[in-house]
C-alpha cells in the first residue's frame, strides 16, 4: 500500500535525517513508528505526503510513485492529523471538518451530511457540537475533531503525527482505544508517529523502530516484545 525504497534525505545544512530507509506499510493496517526525539520519523512522514520530498529513493501509493500524483489527488488521497491539531479558530466544527470535502467542490448537502457522519462516529452529537468554535470544546474532542477532519474526503491513507500526546493521561487512553475500534469499522491505512511504546503496542498491527535515520527493527507488537 505504502512503500518507501531506498529513501534518503539530507537537508540543505547537509544533516542526513534518512539513511537509506525501505519500508511496507501494509493496507488496512496501523503501522507506529518509533523513536526517540530527532530520529526522523516526522522527516519520513512529510515524505509520504509530499510536504517535503526525498534526496534520492522513491515513495509509492498503490503502487503510484508519488511524484507523478497530481498535487491535489496526493491531498484528497491522504489525511493528516498533527500534534497541535490546527483547526481553524475562527470556523465551526462543521466547517472545520468539511474544509477538504469543499476544497473539492462538494455540493453543500452532501459536505453537511458527511460532516454529521463524522460527528457521530467518534460519539460528539452533531446537534450540541456542529456549530460551536474550536475554543469551545475540551483538548480530547478538538482531537477527536481533528481526526474526523482527516478522514472527511475519504482518504485511503492516514497519517498522523504525535496526534494524542498533548492530551491529558485520560483523554489520551479514551482516544487509543477509538481509534482502535474506528480503524476496524474504516479499515484505514494508517501510519502513526510516536515515542511512547506502551502507546504503540496498544493500538499498532506493525511497530518500525527508528534511531538516528534508521530502521532498527520492524515486526508485530509480539515479535517486538519478543526481541527487545
Ligand atoms: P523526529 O520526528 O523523530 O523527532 P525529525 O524528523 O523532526 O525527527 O528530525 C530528524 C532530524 O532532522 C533532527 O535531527 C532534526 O534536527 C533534523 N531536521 C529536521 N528538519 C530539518 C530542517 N528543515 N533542516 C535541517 N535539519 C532538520
Ligand atoms: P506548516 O508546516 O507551516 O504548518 P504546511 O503548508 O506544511 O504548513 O501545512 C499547512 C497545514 O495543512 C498544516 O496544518 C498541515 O497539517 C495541513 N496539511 C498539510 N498537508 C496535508 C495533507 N496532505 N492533507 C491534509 N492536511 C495537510
Amino acid at each position: 500500500m505504502i512503500v518507501l525504497k531506498d529513501i534518503t534525505k539530507k537537508y540543505d545544512n547537509g544533516f542526513e535525517a534518512l539513511k537509506n530507509i525501505s519500508l511496507h506499510c501494509n493496507e488496512g493496517e496501523i503501522t507506529a513508528l518509533i523513536g526517540p526525539s530527532g530520529c526522523g520519523k516526522t522527516t519520513l512522514m512529510k515524505l509520504i505526503n509530499r510536504l517535503n520530498n526525498p534526496t534520492s529513493g522513491s515513495v509509492f501509493i498503490k503502487g503510484k510513485d508519488i511524484s507523478e500524483i497530481d498535487p491535489v489527488e496526493l491531498r484528497r488521497s491522504i489525511g493528516y492529523v498533527i500534534q497541535q491539531i490546527g483547526l481553524f479558530p475562527h470556523m465551526n466544527i462543521a466547517k472545520n471538518v468539511g474544509t477538504v470535502p469543499k476544497l473539492l467542490k462538494w455540493d453543500k448537502e452532501r459536505i453537511g451530511k458527511r460532516v454529521d457522519e463524522l460527528l457521530n462516529l467518534v460519539s460528539l452529537d452533531p446537534e450540541t457540537y456542529r456549530n460551536r468554535l474550536p475554543s469551545e470544546l475540551s483538548g480530547g474532542q478538538q482531537q477527536r475533531v481533528g481526526v474526523i477532519r482527516a478522514l472527511a474526503a475519504d482518504p485511503s491513507v492516514i497519517l498522523m503525527d504525535e496526534p494524542f500526546s498533548a492530551l491529558d493521561p485520560i483523554s489520551r487512553e479514551q482516544l487509543q482505544e477509538e481509534l482502535v475500534r474506528l480503524q476496524r469499522e474504516i479499515k484505514k491505512t494508517i501510519v502513526f508517529v510516536t515515542h511512547d511504546m506502551d502507546e504503540a503496542l496498544k493500538i499498532a498491527d506493525k511497530i518500525v523502530l527508528m534511531k538516528s535515520g534508521e530502521i532498527v527493527q520492524h515486526g508485530t507488537p509480539e515479535e517486538i516484545l519478543r526481541h527487545p
